[in-house]
């Protein structure tokens, strides 16, 4: 029998760091747990827009979401996850006005404005976003990647929940949502109606109650006698994409709805993460939970908002208007192993805003490249140290701070008490989240590795002169002359052997 102090002592032992994280509903960092007797956690990532190659901006959002799954596994949940793929109705502005982007896309690319082209334009750019993810590592056959044109059912039937419960209306060029029925509008991120400044900012639209308001259906450019006035679907170059039947006409759905109509249907009403760029919070997501909320009649739509802050490059936006766009093919081309970006990535917050330039990646894979060369020649069998191990993980558990964990790692490394298998078996323990695809077959990484480490020697199949020299150093460094151990050290640098020191033993590379 258990006596009820011996059983409280034993929770407090035997209780984990807890997973906390920033909320932006909210505000505030809060405790991630499941209500009983949930195990699975449902979350879902706002995904692409697929009218082009994906840059390094946006890939970002996925290292992110990935590293998320990653700490929520370590803290024994299991993770159904969601990336969508908007292949259909995602205007150039997350408002109702703009260009339609895949439109845009099609006139890009000189093909005929027709639903057909559209959807195989989609699909291509959505396969190479796809070989983005594998090349950051990150396991596509976990995530399931829904596409909004595969769910214009689910989009039409909940406008129509919404238009029945008097929370949508038709009008001349769509169907809108009356953001005056929902008192609760803009609060994610504390944004309210009249805070929008749409009204200041973009013209008067005659088909909308309230300025607020935005489209749920916008109608094809031949129907309804006009084409949706903000949205031009498919009437950038004259054509028609005529799109697909709805009770209020042929059309598109509108950009929000497809989030909402998804996330229902891949993982419930009532979902536990929703993840997107702090750019989405003030309409696309408070439109999403507006939706959501009001069809279902079930609050909160997601218990935890997650955002992740932009990355720039130089020190500027990225933007295809000032030409400083860089796609994950770059970073290959120009020879860095992708991985050295997703490393890039974790050596900062996901909160704050990360600054691109060639000079940090170039920073970036030395240590990736350290990471794996330890990996790869370090000896097997270590025991994980658990003092580091805490401390790692809590970093990880705090909001994600990658960058602490990273911190807590290399102190690690360089702790001379450790044998090298211990540091091995930190590294690897870290990497359950830090998701740099140590402990697997990398050759690309093995190989840029052996270029820039050397090549591991046993130390008996060394010529003599240098095992000597190794040894007379071994004596040096018991002795605590490092002055003659350092110039041991050069002379054996200077005959083209590298040396990795523990306390406990000397790893030599050969360059
Ligand atoms: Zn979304």
């Amino acid at each position: 029998m258990q006596f009820p102090i011996f059983r409280s002592l034993w929770n407090i032992l035997a209780r984990r760091t807890p997973l906390i994280s920033y909320n932006t509903l909210g505000t505030s960092k809060q405790e991630f747990n499941l209500p009983a007797p949930a195990k699975t956690v449902r979350m879902y990532n706002c995904g692409p827009t697929v009218y082009d190659i994906q840059h390094i901006g946006n890939l970002s959002m996925f290292v992110f979401t990935d590293t998320l799954r990653k700490v929520l596994e370590c803290n024994n949940f299991k993770v159904k996850q969601v990336i969508n793929i908007t292949d259909v109705g995602h205007l150039t502005s997350d408002s109702d006005e703009g260009e339609d982007k895949m439109t845009k896309g099609l006139e890009r690319e000189g093909l005929e404005p027709t639903l057909e082209n559209m959807l195989g334009m989609g699909e291509k750019y959505t396969s190479i976003f796809l070989d983005d993810l594998k090349n950051l590592n990150i396991r596509t056959e976990h995530i399931s990647f829904p596409r909004a044109s595969g769910y214009i059912r689910a989009q039409v039937a909940m406008i129509a929940t919404l238009v029945e419960k008097g929370f949508a209306y038709p009008s001349q060029d769509g169907v809108y949502f009356d953001t005056s029925r929902y008192p609760a509008y803009g609060a994610l991120g504390g944004i309210h109606s009249e805070n929008q400044g749409e009204g200041a900012r973009i013209a008067t639209n005659k088909n909308k109650r309230n300025q607020a308001d935005f489209a749920l259906w916008k109608f094809s450019a031949s129907s309804k006698g006009g084409s949706f006035s903000g949205g031009k679907v498919g009437s950038a170059s004259g054509g028609n994409i005529t799109g697909w039947d709805s009770p209020w006409g042929k059309g598109f759905p509108g950009w929000h709805i497809e989030c909402s109509a998804m996330a229902r249907a891949e993982l419930g009403e009532q979902i536990d993460i929703h993840t997107g760029g702090i750019e989405h919070i003030a309409i696309h997501h408070n439109n999403e939970i507006a939706q959501s909320e009001c069809a279902t009649g079930r609050k909160p739509f997601s218990r935890f908002w997650m955002h992740r802050a932009h990355i720039q490059i130089d020190g500027k936006k990225i933007a295809k208007s000032i030409g400083n766009v860089v796609y994950l093919s770059d970073v290959i081309a120009r020879g860095y192993h992708p991985l050295s970006f997703r490393y890039l990535l974790l050596g900062a917050h996901y909160r704050t805003p990360l600054n691109f330039t060639w000079e940090a990646l170039g920073a970036a894979e030395k240590a990736f490249l350290r990471l794996r060369m330890i990996a790869d020649n370090y000896p097997t069998g270590g025991n994980v140290p658990a003092r580091y191990q805490k401390r790692v993980h809590k970093r990880f558990n705090d909001d994600l701070d990658t960058a602490g964990a990273l911190g807590a790692l290399w102190e690690m490394i360089k702790d001379s008490k450790l044998s090298h298998a211990q540091i091995r078996a930190g590294v690897l323990d870290a990497d359950k989240v830090l998701g740099l695809n140590l402990g697997a077959i990398d050759q690309k990484a093995t190989e840029a590795c052996k270029r820039m480490f050397g090549r591991k020697v046993e130390i008996q199949s060394l010529p003599e002169n240098v095992q000597t020299m190794i040894d007379e150093r071994n004596v040096a460094r018991e002795r605590k002359e490092w002055e003659q151990a350092d110039l041991l050290r050069k002379n054996i640098e200077n005959l083209g052997y590298v040396l990795e020191d523990s306390a406990q033993e000397t790893t030599v590379f050969q360059k």
